[in-house]
């Protein structure tokens, strides 16, 4: 069965495309066929996984409009096992496309039904809680909400929860918070640490053990159009990566079996 997560916050650069990238590129590294789907116009993922945004012949937004096929879109990567849904600024056009559709909230999940053979779908989303978003949350199993430890990282967080909340209510059931990341940490910040104590209070075991640390070779990775796993498997970030995809594995193991 696929699980098909989410990498959502509305607030801008809080490690989301970092996020999803190598989450992607670390669950396809433990055999999981990995589908990365890039739903944000500013489509950093697809550059960052080393595929020019500007030379697209087919990206997501055609996929959403019904323009092209999942065949023709989808792109394969360096990584076994590892695809790459690619978009651009091309996806600012679908927002506005997709008004003009029925069921427009649901093309994703559409789309997305019929790709067939992945394990494990791994969506960006924008900075945004706009159409595209609402297009993923409809189609996810899970959210996974990255978090910045600084002093507005709590901001706003309830506006995602509660539309995630009311995406369950209304349109789909099965969505569950996959758990709250903690970004760019820095331990030898003392509000980071405390920012990271308060959301282990507030949200408890929804938030993954795994912290992902500020570390320079992961902001280096995407001008060289890599993974970190790819660029440098030994620093710090890609050990992070490889631990967050098996605490993620690990927790869908888990629920599965208790339901
Ligand atoms: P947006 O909201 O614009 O889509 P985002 O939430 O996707 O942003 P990223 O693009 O992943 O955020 O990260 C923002 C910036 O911080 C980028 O320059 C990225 O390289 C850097 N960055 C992300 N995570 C880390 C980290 N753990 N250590 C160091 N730099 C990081
Ligand atoms: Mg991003």
């Amino acid at each position: 069965m696929v699980r098909i997560i989410a990498v959502a916050n509305q607030k801008g650069g809080v490690g989301k495309t970092t996020t999803a990238v190598n989450l992607a590129a670390s669950l396809a590294s433990l055999k999981r066929r990995v589908l990365l789907a890039d739903l944000d116009p500013q489509g950093n993922a697809t550059m960052g996984c080393g595929v020019d945004k500007h030379r697209l012949v087919h990206s997501s937004c055609d996929l959403l409009l019904g323009d092209a096929d999942f065949a023709a879109c989808r792109l394969r990567l360096e990584e076994p096992g590892f695809d790459l849904l690619p978009a651009n600024s091309d996806l600012t056009a679908a927002e506005v496309g997709l008004m003009k559709i029925a069921q427009r909230e649901r093309r994703l999940s559409a789309v997305l039904a019929a790709a067939g053979q992945y394990d494990q779908i791994v969506i960006d989303c924008p900075p945004a809680l706009n159409m595209l978003t609402l297009n993923a949350l409809v189609a996810a199993h899970g959210v996974l909400i990255p978090i910045q430890c600084e002093y507005y990282a709590l901001e706003g967080l309830s506006d995602l929860l509660n539309t995630i909340e009311q995406i369950r209510a209304s349109r789909n059931p099965q969505l569950v918070i996959e758990g709250i990341l903690r970004t760019m940490h820095d331990p030898r910040n003392n509000l980071a640490n405390q920012v990271s104590t308060q959301l282990i209070t507030h949200f408890g075991d929804q938030v993954y053990r795994t912290i992902i640390p500020r570390n320079v070779r992961l902001a280096e990775a995407p001008s060289h159009g890599q993974p970190v796993l790819r660029y440098d498997k030994t620093s710090r970030g890609a050990i992070a990566y490889l631990a967050l995809a098996s605490e993620v594995l690990r927790r869908q193991d888990k629920r599965r079996s208790s339901s």
